[in-house]
């Protein structure tokens, strides 16, 4: 069966990268009904914090990517990391190192000047039991095999072999006893019954070293799949420097979680020249060995372009929740207005972000301050007197105020002063909304109310 791990470091916010790994784990365990656990590796006491916990937690959640197991947290399984570390030891699998920091950096500058692989040599590799003592300050390295070679064939890069000669003994316990990363991941991911370790590609070096512990536990190592990285616009590896790289800002800045999971599935990963995948199709179609070999180009115009066809697309009822924050951000009561609902689909026509969108409806909501000054210099000023007053004086003895209706309104009036559409259209338009863009006449005088179009006409016209 399958079992999948996300694992991040809480050492930041849950960036991009990170996120396309936990969703390629989420959907491959999906895929083979298997299961999907959350690891927190939080054995970096220094780095690591509550808030950035909270940011993976809240990033997942905004995701919907849920986990069937934990979450599990490394800094609570120190005791089992300890047990494994004794069982090492005991089997004769590690040993205690006691070289001084002054040796190993001595070692060090030798195998610089010769050229040689820098590395750590194996000195208390053989020591006896007589010839140590236990109370000195000691670390415990892992007996890497010096001979052979590791082999495993990534589900994504392929065949990869690297010679054991090349691999030094790794420390897998600190002198104060701490266990080091590449042990404590691999306790759990044999603990945990990891089928399949999907992570980036930073840690490919890891996979050998982690393997032979694997073994020397007597255990079979998981299957691996290293995702390639990310890159920015310049080809350089995606960070801070390119713009915004954490899931949460992508939320604040207006996004959909929709787009974003769409946004991150393609972004490495391709079903033909197919672009739109709903969740239940990303499981159905994700495979690991679609995933590119090549690292991916992080693209803004692309996940716009699936923002908005997810903000007209989705029910309005499913975009509401996510759009609510960025309401009130803007300061717009619903409750002063028409349903937000029936905006939704037509306002996404012309923007980019849900808070984008929250901005363009302002008008249903609130008074404009000011004409937009572009738009009323062209339509409104000076005053389109002649055709206003017919239109209100007609609108005020509409009963039916439904957007068709007043669209024949306006068009009639048109006729009537013999006047193309747009003379009337256009400073009705900037009188009513302040701007000279808004969805179809009609629907914009049904959803303003009349009360407040013929208010906005007095306005326009003193
Ligand atoms: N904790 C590691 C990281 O955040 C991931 C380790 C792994 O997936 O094996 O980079």
């Amino acid at each position: 069966t399958v079992k999948t791990r996300f694992a991040p470091s809480p050492t930041g916010y849950l960036h991009l990268g990170g996120a396309r790994t936990a969703l390629y784990c989420w959907l491959y365990a999906k895929k083979h009904q298997g299961q999907f656990v959350l690891r927190i590796e939080d054995t970096d006491r220094e780095r690591s914090t509550e808030e950035s916990v909270q940011a993976i937690f809240d990033g997942m959640e905004w995701m919907t990517l849920s986990h069937d197991e934990g979450p599990y947290y490394q800094t609570q399984r120190f005791d089992r990391y300890k047990e494994q570390i004794e069982k090492m030891l005991e089997s004769g699998e590690a040993y205690r190192c006691y070289c001084s920091k002054e040796r190993l950096e001595k070692l060090r500058e030798s195998q610089q000047e010769a050229k040689q692989n820098i590395g750590y040599d194996g000195h208390c590799r053989n020591l006896s039991a007589d010839e140590q003592d236990l109370s000195q300050p000691h670390v415990i390295r892992f007996k890497n095999p010096e001979e052979g070679k590791v082999v495993f064939n990534d589900l994504i890069k392929g065949e990869i072999a690297v010679s054991n000669s090349e691999l030094d003994d790794l420390i897998i316990a600190r002198t104060d006893g701490t266990p080091t990363y590449n042990f404590t991941v691999v306790v759990d991911d044999l603990d945990m019954g990891i089928s399949h370790v999907i992570r980036g590609d930073d840690h490919v070096n890891n996979t050998p070293r982690q393997i032979n512990m694997i073994k020397a536990l007597g255990a079979e190592p998981p299957l691996y799949a290293h995702v390639p990285m990310i890159l920015g616009d310049d080809g350089k590896r995606l960070s801070k420097r390119h713009g915004a790289v954490s899931v949460m800002q992508y939320r604040d800045m207006g996004y959909l979680p929709q787009a974003m999971l769409n946004y991150l599935v393609r972004l490495g990963w391709s079903h033909g020249d197919q672009e739109i995948f709903s969740v239940d199709e990303m499981i159905e179609l994700f495979d690991l060995k679609d995933v590119n070999r090549a690292p991916s180009a992080f693209n803004t115009e692309k996940l716009n372009w699936l923002n908005q066809h997810y903000m007209k697309e989705l029910p309005a009822e499913d975009v509401l929740p996510h759009l609510q924050w960025h309401i009130d951000e803007a300061g717009l009561d619903l409750s002063n207005g028409p349903d937000i609902k029936r905006l939704i689909p037509l306002m996404a026509e012309r923007v980019k972000t849900l808070s984008e969108l929250a901005e363009s409806v302002r008008y249903f909501y609130q008074e404009y301050d000011e004409f937009d000054a572009k738009a009323a210099k062209k339509h409104l000023r000076p005053v389109a007197k002649q055709p206003l007053e017919l239109v209100q004086s007609k609108l005020k003895e509409q009963l039916d105020w439904s957007a068709d209706v007043l669209h024949g309104l306006v068009s009639s009036v048109a006729e009537e002063l013999e006047l193309g559409m747009g003379k009337v259209g256009m400073p009705l338009r900037v009188a009513v909304t302040g701007s000279g863009m808004s969805p179809d006449l009609g629907i914009t005088l049904e959803l303003i109310g009349k009360e407040r179009v013929l208010q906005r006409i007095d306005k326009a016209l003193a």
